[in-house]
């Protein structure tokens, strides 16, 4: 028997594998069944190239557990090792700048496994002692037993062994017990062999006997060593897709479709990912990718490895190119990595630009789904942006859906301004916006909906990247000057009888936290409506943009909604008021006026008097002066405004007109729709 101290230079391995592996305990198992696995593979190729000339056998790898004697054992009938190979792979552990490494990695255990090539060591994580029993595959070699406690001594012995392969035995210590467990094992072998390429057995099939779970005598295999991903496509069928992914994801509902990624140059990956249906957004889950390395699971968080959009794609993804034992930050920066991560994202462009070609209609049957996917790829990633012009599709309110190209064609005519640019017109909901998209349309305008998620992003890219084109939302103004096509129509109102008018709507107008009304004119025509409120453009997305944020800019998505109340001059009843507005009130404004006018010339003189001087240098009683008529003029002004919002008050039909504009927007609420309603009725009586 051979003594001997394992070759770590610097320091024992032991208490770091102990101790800083904490967090990632299950991975021994891994990586014990995926080293039986490849000495299994290694024998397979070994025999198909002659160099092996025996009978391969049943070379299932099997894991068994024997509870009495607290053991855990992975055998295999792969290659085997010799006395000198178990020197050479397993006791020479090459472990130079140990210590800084360790330092920096200290709680990532898959970078300190990775980085060492502890596969094996990881054994130690969970056992206190570990044998390797093993016979090589090679003519007449001696089995040997390899046996460590978990301290750099270790003792290697000759021993009896009938069958070529490796039987590894881990004494599982005291810490660690719960992996003994039937079910434990079961859980991690399906979270990390489910899929991988030598059956893998665990235990036997069960049946029910006499009213008892009794084991039969097949094997209970764990894996499907044929996933569908490592098939060739020509050999599957939808079916068989769908079938994989219920397997992957039992419980779902069928995927809108697949794509199946097959590269060998410049790295290899092979994989399957499909687009899930999605209801709505609560269904969209990230990390539902799962990340294979020769089809051992190893990940299902892919951030960073898949363009951050896909990662809301399912599926698998399988490539031995992707440095995996690594740490998060090293795998972002990895240039191989964003290789892999922007060819993904063409593959899916290239499938999504092929559907949407060989058949158009299913593809549109799908946008629905397909929508939030292709509009996030659009704002994250601008290759995939570039590729997605062609098959993006806009939908406007009657379902109909255009390609941008083909929808800028359809309203270039009609729906260009005076400073030559294409307005692309928008609703965001077709029953509240539902006046103003009718109002569009009977103009000959076409309006999209735009009511997905995404949408205020993507319309502010679309803004940015399409030159003279502007989005107007439908409600942001009146129909006559959403897309100006001349000069806006002059009021026929003077100053004097706006700033009356003024003061009588905004006495009506609701008062509220939430919102600001603010009064404004246009001629739109005796036949539109006589009062309406729009909401501008900007501001309004300046809020929505904030309210999305959060942070800095939240203050401005607390600011009340500022709406304009646009007061349709050209109408009949806003003419009616005017005019017993004048009626009613002209007389005692009249006699204010007339006052006004009066201070107005006082103060017009003491200004001349005092020319070129500034207005701190003006004597104090000269001051005093102008402050006490300014004074009075204010009162007079109040008092003029008091008439008119006593005027106000008294007018039904500008109170009515102001609540059907509101109606019209769906809001008009509460005690407010109350009231309008017995007005109404009122009025109707009178
Ligand atoms: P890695 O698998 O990353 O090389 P490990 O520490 O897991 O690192 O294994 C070290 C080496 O030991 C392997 O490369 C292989 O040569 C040998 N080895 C481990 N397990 C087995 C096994 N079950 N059968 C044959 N050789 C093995």
């Amino acid at each position: 028997m051979k003594k001997g101290n394992i070759g770590v230079t610097t320091e024992n391995i032991f208490p770091i594998i102990k101790k800083f592996l904490y967090s990632d305990h299950e991975i021994f198992l891994r990586e014990l069944v995926s080293n039986a696995v490849d000495a299994t593979q290694k024998l397979k190729t070994l025999a198909s190239v002659g160099e092996y000339k025996g009978e391969l056998g049943d070379i299932t790898v099997r894991v068994t557990r024997d509870e009495a004697n607290k053991t855990i054992t992975i055998s295999d009938k792969g290659i085997g090792m010799t006395a000198e190979e178990i020197d050479k792979y397993i006791n020479q552990i090459a472990f130079s700048g140990a210590e800084e490494f360790l330092d920096k990695y200290k709680n990532d255990a898959a970078a300190i496994i990775g980085h060492f090539g502890l596969g094996f060591y990881s054994s130690f994580m969970v056992a206190k002692k570990v044998e390797i029993i093993t016979k090589s595959y090679k003519e007449n070699s001696q089995a040997v037993k390899w046996s460590c406690e978990g301290n750099p001594d270790y003792t290697l012995e000759n021993c009896d062994k009938a069958e070529r392969g490796t039987d590894i035995v881990l004494h599982i210590d005291d810490e660690n017990q719960d992996f003994l467990q039937q079910s434990k094992i079961n859980e991690l072998l399906t979270k990390y062999c489910k899929f991988l390429p030598i059956p893998i057995a665990f235990g036997k099939k069960k049946d029910w006997k006499d009213g008892k779970q009794v084991d039969t005598d097949e094997d209970n295999i764990i894996n499907d060593t044929q996933p569908a991903w490592v098939r060739k496509p020509a050999d599957l069928k939808d079916e068989d897709y769908n079938k994989f992914y219920r397997d992957l994801y039992p419980m779902s509902e069928d995927p809108l479709f697949h794509i199946h990624l097959n590269v060998d140059y410049p790295f290899n990956l092979t994989g399957i990912l499909y687009f899930p249906k999605v209801k709505n957004t609560i269904d969209l889950q990230k990390n539902k990718i799962q990340l294979y390395c020769n089809q051992v699971f190893v990940t299902d968080s892919v951030e960073g490895i898949v363009p951050d959009f896909l990662t809301l794609l399912h599926g698998v993804i399988d490539s031995p190119d992707i440095p995996l034992n690594v740490s998060r930050s090293y795998l972002q920066s990895d240039g191989n990595v964003k290789k892999i991560s922007s060819h993904i994202s063409k593959k899916v462009a290239d499938r999504l630009q092929d559907l949407f070609k060989t058949d158009r209609a299913l593809f549109e049957e799908k946008w629905e789904s397909l929508k939030i996917f292709i509009n996030y790829g659009m704002l994250t990633d601008d290759k995939f942006y570039e590729r997605a012009e062609t098959f993006n599709l806009l939908k406007n309110v009657d379902n109909t859906c255009y390609t941008a190209e083909e929808y800028k064609k359809l309203i270039e005519t009609n729906q260009t301004d005076k400073k030559g640019d294409i307005i692309y017109l928008y609703a965001t909901d077709k029953d509240d916006q539902f006046s103003y998209i009718e109002a569009a349309k009977n103009k000959g305008y076409d309006v999209l909906l735009m009511d997905g998620q995404l949408d205020v992003h993507l319309i502010a890219k679309l803004e940015q990247k399409w030159e003279k084109s502007r989005f107007v939302r439908v409600d942001s103004d009146s129909v006559d000057n959403l897309i100006e096509k001349e000069d806006r129509k002059k009021t026929s109102l003077s100053e004097k009888q706006q700033q009356n008018l003024t003061t009588v709507f905004s006495t009506v107008a609701p008062k509220t936290e939430k919102a600001n009304y603010i009064v404004a004119f246009d001629a739109m025509g005796a036949n539109a409506l006589p009062v309406m409120i729009t909401q501008n453009e900007f501001m309004r997305r300046m809020k929505e943009m904030s309210a999305m944020q959060g942070g800095m800019m939240s203050f401005y998505s607390e600011m009340p909604d500022s709406y304009n109340l646009v007061v349709n001059t050209d109408h009949a009843l806003v003419k009616g008021i005017i005019k017993q507005q004048e009626e009613s009130c002209g007389k005692e404004m009249g006699h204010f006026d007339k006052t006004i006018a009066d201070i107005d010339t006082k103060l017009a003189e003491i200004n001349k008097a005092n020319e070129g001087k500034k207005e701190d240098e003006l004597p104090q009683e000269v001051k005093d002066e102008k402050a006490a008529l300014r004074k009075e003029m204010d009162a007079l002004r109040e008092q003029q405004k008091a008439i008119l919002a006593n005027f106000a008050d008294g007018n039904n039909v500008v109170k009515q007109l102001i609540d059907l504009a509101l109606l019209a927007n769906n809001m008009l609420k509460g005690e407010a729709l109350s009231k309008f309603v017995k007005r109404s009725a009122d009025m109707i009586q009178a």
